[in-house]
């Protein structure tokens, strides 16, 4: 028995380190896929190549430990362990991985590739599990086998999407409204080709912050259990109580939250430049209030900003690099890739990774 799955990039329009704080996201995708081609085993073993990182390696699926070193096979390991955990009867496989998209670059390869590795585990073992619930179970084997604390917008984004839409997902609630793309516009992505090292790095102390800003408020706002709850008038009443750091980490997600809402309805009247309005106020607050930016993303937003046919842009994904997504008039499109890319290689000595998105199908077993 053989299969082969491919599960798409995230790309997040706006609503940014806000669904670990159960708050607004508005994600949609793109037609970069990981692909993953599986094979039945008759043993108990998974044995796993990766073409993308050109490694290999095999476990044993009576013995779901994460590797002791940080490694790819962590994301694969920690899929099964949470399929197991659940109940699900898995059998031996051999996986092989190819994947488009670029690693690290905010457009979540790792849940992409935790989808991929779901599904054609679960078609091998002849099962199967609701998408939502696939979604949790995969941000589950990031948290315990990457050890990285993300919120459940990436897992959910690759398992829900729908072609031509990004989707509104109440983090809280897990409750989904599919939003269409208006059609005069484009999301075109830009690589800084900057490299976030997530687990080592500050997403994890971000999420900490969050928590302890939460634990400062929580006896002076009644009934506060997230910072989904915070208005923004009772985040200036107990400004004092925080401090500049966390007021401005709460400030972001607040104002966040309040971004999400406001694009939903610029989408869905067709207001494009509200959009790009708000996109770029996203990348400001992501670059001052939360400081997950760094200089050249900076350089790249304010390069996108200044080409003709753009309405905004912002930093997409976790930060510390990556992707810049630019909101462009359809027309100048393609145009608008070349003129940034050309300004940005004088900046930064390289020409960068350029991308129109196509928002696609949510992860799937496709004909091989
Ligand atoms: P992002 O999700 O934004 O791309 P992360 O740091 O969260 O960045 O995830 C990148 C990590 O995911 C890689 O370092 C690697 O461990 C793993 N990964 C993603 N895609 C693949 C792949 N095709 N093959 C092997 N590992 C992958
Ligand atoms: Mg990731």
């Amino acid at each position: 028995m053989s299969l082969v799955v491919q599960a798409p990039a995230r790309v997040n329009v706006i609503g940014e380190h806000t669904d670990y704080n159960d708050g607004l996201v508005l994600p949609t995708t793109t037609a970069l896929h990981t692909r993953v081609r599986a094979r039945r085993r008759l043993d108990r073993i998974v044995d796993v190549t990766t073409r993308t990182l050109d490694d290999s390696r095999t476990f044993n699926l009576d013995a779901l430990e994460p590797a002791a070193e940080s490694s790819w096979i962590n994301y694969v390991i920690g899929v099964a362990a949470m399929l197991a955990d659940s109940g699900i009867a898995l059998r031996g496989a051999s996986l092989e991985i190819d994947s488009e998209i670029p690693l690290g670059a905010g457009l979540s390869s790792s849940a992409s590739l935790e989808l991929g590795v779901a599904l054609a585990l679960l078609g091998i073992a002849e099962q199967a599990v609701e998408p939502a619930e696939l979604a949790r179970l995969c941000q589950r084997a990031e948290h315990q086998f990457a050890g990285l604390q993300c919120g459940i917008m990436d897992q959910y984004a690759i398992a829900c999407a729908r072609r031509g839409h990004a989707v509104l997902i109440d983090c809280r609630s897990l409750q989904t409204e599919q939003v269409a793309i208006p059609g005069s516009v484009a999301l075109l992505l830009v690589d800084s080709g900057v490299r976030h090292q997530l687990p080592d790095g500050d997403y994890n102390n971000r999420t900490e912050e969050c928590r302890q800003a939460l634990a400062r408020l929580a006896d002076r706002v009644p009934a506060l259990t997230s910072l989904r709850d915070l208005g923004p008038e009772a985040l200036e009443e107990h400004k004092s109580h925080l401090g500049d750091t966390l007021y401005r980490r709460c400030r972001h997600v607040v104002t966040e939250n309040g971004r999400v809402q406001q694009a939903v309805a610029a989408m869905r009247d067709g207001d494009t430049a509200k959009l790009g309005a708000l996109i770029s106020a996203s990348h400001a607050s992501l670059r001052d209030d939360y400081e997950v930016s760094c200089k050249e993303v900076d350089e790249l937003v304010v390069i996108s900003d200044r080409c003709p046919g753009a309405l905004g842009s912002r930093q997409v994904g976790g930060g510390f690099g990556g992707c810049v997504l630019v909101l462009v008039d359809a027309r100048e499109a393609a145009a608008a890739a070349g003129r940034i890319a050309s300004e940005y290689t004088r900046y930064a000595g390289a020409t960068p990774w350029t991308h129109i998105v196509q928002a696609t199908d949510p992860a799937k077993e496709i004909d091989s």
